[in-house]
């Protein structure tokens, strides 16, 4: 089973990336460093339902 994700930069709140993760591989949330085209530099990007 697997979930979709998006990744919602912390800066921003803006939703920059679409996923599916897999709810037995990782059960925390989880965050990445990730570019956003928004703030036009890597930031957090945490999870968040779509
Ligand atoms: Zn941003």
């Amino acid at each position: 089973m697997r979930d979709l994700i998006s990744l919602q930069c912390d800066q921003c709140k803006r939703k920059n990336y679409m996923g599916s993760r897999n709810k037995k591989q990782s059960t925390e949330k989880y965050s990445f460093k990730k570019f956003c085209s928004s703030c036009r530099s890597h930031t957090l990007h945490k999870e968040a339902k779509v």
